[in-house]
Order: structure tokens, then sequence, then C-alpha cells
């Protein structure tokens, strides 16, 4: 997943299905600040955020 710290061409707005809260999707991986579940796209879909999937939580 070496595309995973790469910044997505446009920043996505996403709201986060385990807290509800929005937060802005700047890389193909990222996470929410809120609850920190991660997310990620792939490159070929990075400008669809419904392709946007989420990966878990950090820990
Ligand atoms: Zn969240």
């Amino acid at each position: 997943m070496g595309f995973a710290g790469h910044y997505l061409p446009v920043p996505f707005t996403i709201v986060c299905r385990e807290c509800g809260q929005s937060f802005e999707m700047v890389t193909f991986e990222d996470h929410c600040p809120h609850c920190r579940m991660v997310y990620g796209v792939t490159p070929c879909h990075a400008f669809d955020p419904a392709n946007v999937m989420a990966a878990g939580r950090e820990e």
C-alpha cells in the first residue's frame, strides 16, 4: 500500500460511519480525528468519495 501517504488530487469531506462526524480526508489513507477510524481509497477511485472504505480503527 505504497500510495497510502500520498495526497489526494482533491480532498474529500466524508462523514465517519463510526462516530457520524465529518472530517477532511487529504491522503489515500487517513483517519477520523474524532474516533480514529481509518479510511482508505485506491488511486484509481481517487475522485469518488463513494469508494472510500473503512479500514478499521488505529490502535
Ligand atoms: Zn469518527
